[in-house]
């Protein structure tokens, strides 16, 4: 959730990450113990040096010790969140995975299994089943995967690693307030690498916001099997974030020959009847909608498939910042609910560039005095604005897209 998205600003345009982490990746990582600097001393002087910072902030000193004296410094945390920034997935490469036939065809079977319940959750938030289902789909295989590493050690292993500290820290501390609540007891706490919980992968901090209790035990319990307060806290969630009912997360369009690409990729909203002026029409055919304001993204640049994005796309944004991962979740729901693949092919003769590439490209971005950022190679919207100014310098098609074409131009 919110801390996912901190996690993967990394990711836009097709340089993407997967949006969650699981468990199962740290073993497919390889990594052993001894790549990192740290040790499992290291964390626990670490953890005696937090201690009088939780009992500062109302955390009971039993908790904190009970909890802590299960605590483990995990290497493998570390290896994967330092992996992060080197991960290169493009946008087609991650949406084969996540809005597989195997995952729609999941999210249907739940949508009949388990019709009361949605029936319930719909009518009590007023969100629309399918993307509560297609949230559930994407962050834990809708349950399966819902990740077996001890929240309250990988949390602590990440404070303690440092390179987010307070964000993990204050994590850790949301945690800790989850246990001595008595949601939960420290031992099935458990989750992923990155700290997120239970069926749809609530940050601690999340949780504590938006968890509700949908099964009326008095409690919200989102570790178990049961996944009716995890789906009941997404409804919430989403609805907290101003989800609107019926009116979709966006759709797949068709622009007109000669369109204007300098326009779209910032987020620029306009009303729909605007972009339908322009001669924007639907993918599918049929109308847009009359009424409301999109922005046009094209997450693959002008050679792949372009998208008017409404309101509630925002809503999905606040529980991962990914493109790709919004694009997935509403694509999923439209999918489950019976809708058709998209329209428009991705580029996919194009590879998505490396970390060093990246870095490369808006070295020259910044060489070129169009680049108002660093050369970190995190692709965010001050680096499309600059390939955007480069590609119109150049007479190319000016979408933003950060390709192996730009870069061998700039070049
Ligand atoms: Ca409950």
């Amino acid at each position: 959730m919110r801390a996912v998205f901190i996690l993967i600003t990394a990711c836009l345009a097709g340089l993407m990450l997967p949006p969650q982490a699981r468990a199962q990746d740290i073993e497919e990582t390889g990594v052993q113990a001894g790549l990192t600097a740290g040790s499992e001393a290291g964390l626990q002087d670490w953890v005696a040096a937090f201690r009088p910072r939780a009992l500062a902030a109302g955390i009971s000193s039993a908790v904190f010790d009970d909890t802590m004296a299960t605590v483990h410094f995990l290497p493998a945390v570390v290896e994967r969140d330092r992996k992060q920034d080197e991960f290169t997935k493009t946008i087609w490469d991650y949406l084969d995975k996540a809005v597989s036939d195997d995952r729609i065809a999941a999210g249907q079977r739940a949508l009949r299994d388990r019709k009361d319940l949605l029936d319930r959750i719909e009518a009590a938030y007023g969100v629309d089943r399918e993307v509560v289902l297609a949230i559930w789909g994407l962050e834990s295989a809708y349950g399966q995967v819902r990740g077996d590493i001890s929240t309250p050690s990988a949390l602590a292993t990440l404070a303690y690693d440092g390179r987010r500290a307070a964000f993990f820290e204050a994590e850790l501390l949301a945690a800790l307030r989850i246990i001595q609540v008595g949601d939960v007891s420290p031992d099935q706490m458990l989750g992923s690498w990155a700290g997120a919980m239970g069926h749809t992968q609530f940050m601690p901090s999340s949780f504590l916001s938006f968890a509700v209790d949908f099964d009326g035990d008095g409690k919200p319990r989102i570790w178990g099997d049961d996944p009716t307060d995890a789906l009941a806290s997404t409804a919430a969630y989403l609805a907290k974030f101003g989800w609107q009912k019926g009116k979709g997360w966006g759709r797949e369009v068709t622009l007109p020959a000669g369109f204007d690409y300098g326009i779209a990729g910032d987020r620029t909203q306009k009303p729909i009847s605007v972009w339908a002026a322009m001669g924007i029409v639907a993918a599918e055919g049929g109308n847009l909608p009359d009424a409301g304001w999109a922005s046009l993204l094209l997450p693959a640049g002008a050679r792949g498939p372009a998208f008017l994005v409404y309101d509630n796309f925002a809503s999905i944004e606040a529980y991962n910042k990914a493109d790709a991962y919004v694009i997935a979740v509403g694509h999923l729901a439209d999918r489950i609910k019976g809708g058709a693949s998209f329209k428009a092919s991705w580029p996919r003769d194009l590879r998505a560039l490396t970390l060093p590439e990246r870095i490369e490209m808006q070295q020259h971005l910044l060489g070129a005095g169009v680049y108002a950022g660093t050369a970190d190679g995190k692709i965010g919207p001050l680096t499309l604005s600059a390939v955007k100014a480069f590609q119109r310098s150049k007479g190319m098609i000016p979408d933003g897209y950060p390709s192996l074409d730009v870069l061998e131009k700039l070049r």
